[in-house]
């Protein structure tokens, strides 16, 4: 028997509603393959929390978490309480304390769903953007001078490091080998930012030299949005800088037919820490307690941290089950055009999960 043991933090608003479905799936996981079992340890790391104690976890959350296999996440955020709270002290705190300098976000049409693209099917939206998780132009570092006068200036800076842009790099090269990818294309702004960029680019360069089988191309930032939605078709693996690849994955995500469906992986590829896998969507409280949120992202993220277990067969299965559930179509979300519930559309992708096996 496998044992995993899963923190998790299903945080606010749609969040734990969401999270239930996830659950749901891991329990089918459970059935469909009898030597695997989940033990789930919830933490209600969240907005409500911050309210009544003033923290979004405790002052050793990171060191409760740091010997789970993974984590599972669903999403933070209240009304009440700043968003910048809910960032730097519980997403970004995990994200850079574990390591989780990848930022995996598949932009996958599924079958069934209609994209915004005119004329776009399954076969021309199918590609995967890396993001860097740690480090560039979300680094936490600048300052404001001359407050209070005409003169008011305030500096943001990015820092890149060797060590931080390599590791990203290398990881979206050999990602791209290793699933017979045929390129990878790569976000830059060289031209325009000359310090980070040229740096960069430079380290891509560097780092292709051990993969020639893998030849990329480097886009700008501004073009490659473009691309996105012109021509979906061209990418296969693309690896971005953190703030260039946070736009283009809620772009892809877009393009893709919706944000409850988009789901990511935050990943410590050396394994010396967990990883964690959460929806992109945030907590939407415009829909919170009405019990139609889509549970697709958070299933899907499931998917996501079954693969890093290693378990790319059972992964697949969900992916086959959400296809199928949305192409039935009787249990949809209504941002899917249909007026089904989030548990109804959960129950509807585990029987697909569950189709001929005993339970
Ligand atoms: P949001 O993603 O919560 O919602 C945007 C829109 O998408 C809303 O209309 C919402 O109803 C809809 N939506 C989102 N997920 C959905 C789902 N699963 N099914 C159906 N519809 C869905 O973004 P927002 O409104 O900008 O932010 C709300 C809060 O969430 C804020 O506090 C924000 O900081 C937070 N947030 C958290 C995360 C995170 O936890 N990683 C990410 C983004 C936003
Ligand atoms: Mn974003």
């Amino acid at each position: 028997m496998n044992y995993f043991n899963i923190a998790s933090i299903p945080g606010d608003g749609i969040g734990p509603e969401v999270m239930n479905e996830g659950y749901k799936v891991l329990k089918a996981m459970e059935n469909l393959h009898g030597g695997l079992s989940f033990k789930i340890e919830e933490f209600d790391w969240n907005c409500t929390r911050y309210i009544k104690t003033g923290t979004m976890m405790p002052d050793n959350g990171l060191d409760i978490l740091k010997d789970y296999d993974s984590i599972l996440f669903g999403a933070v955020g209240a009304p009440e309480v700043p968003d910048h709270i809910s960032v730097w002290q519980l997403i970004l705190p995990i994200r850079r304390a574990f390591q989780q300098y990848v930022n995996l976000r598949p932009i996958k049409l599924l079958k069934g769903i209609e994209s915004p693209l005119r004329n776009k099917t399954e076969k021309d939206i199918d590609f995967i953007v890396i993001r860097e998780n740690t480090e560039g132009e979300y680094s936490n570092s600048g300052g404001k001078l001359h407050e209070n006068t005409p003169h008011e200036t305030v500096i943001q800076n990015s820092v890149f490091t060797r060590f931080g842009t390599e590791r990203i790099v290398k990881y979206a090269f050999q990602y791209a080998k290793q699933k017979g990818k045929s390129k990878l294309s790569v976000a830059t702004k060289s031209n325009a930012m000359n310090y980070s960029m040229p740096f960069w680019d430079d380290i891509v360069r560097e780092i292709s030299r051990d993969y020639p089988n893998i030849p990329f191309h480097l886009y700008h930032i501004d073009a490659l949005a473009a691309f996105f939605v012109l021509k979906p078709e061209e990418f296969e693996v693309v690896v971005g800088s953190n703030l260039f690849g946070d736009i283009l994955t809620d772009l892809g995500a877009a393009v893709a037919g919706g944000i409850g469906i988009a789901p990511s992986g935050n990943i410590n590829p050396e394994g010396d820490y967990p990883s964690m896998f959460e929806p992109i969507h945030g907590s939407a409280p415009d829909i919170t307690g009405k019990g139609i949120a889509n549970p697709i992202a958070q299933i899907w993220s499931v998917g996501l941290m079954l693969e890093h277990l290693g378990y790319s067969d059972l992964a697949s299965v969900i992916m086959a089950a959400i296809e199928k559930a949305i192409e039935k179509g009787e249990a949809l979300t209504p941002d899917l055009g249909g007026n089904g519930t989030t548990d109804a559309f959960g129950d509807a992708i585990v029987s697909e999960i569950l189709k001929g096996v005993e339970v």
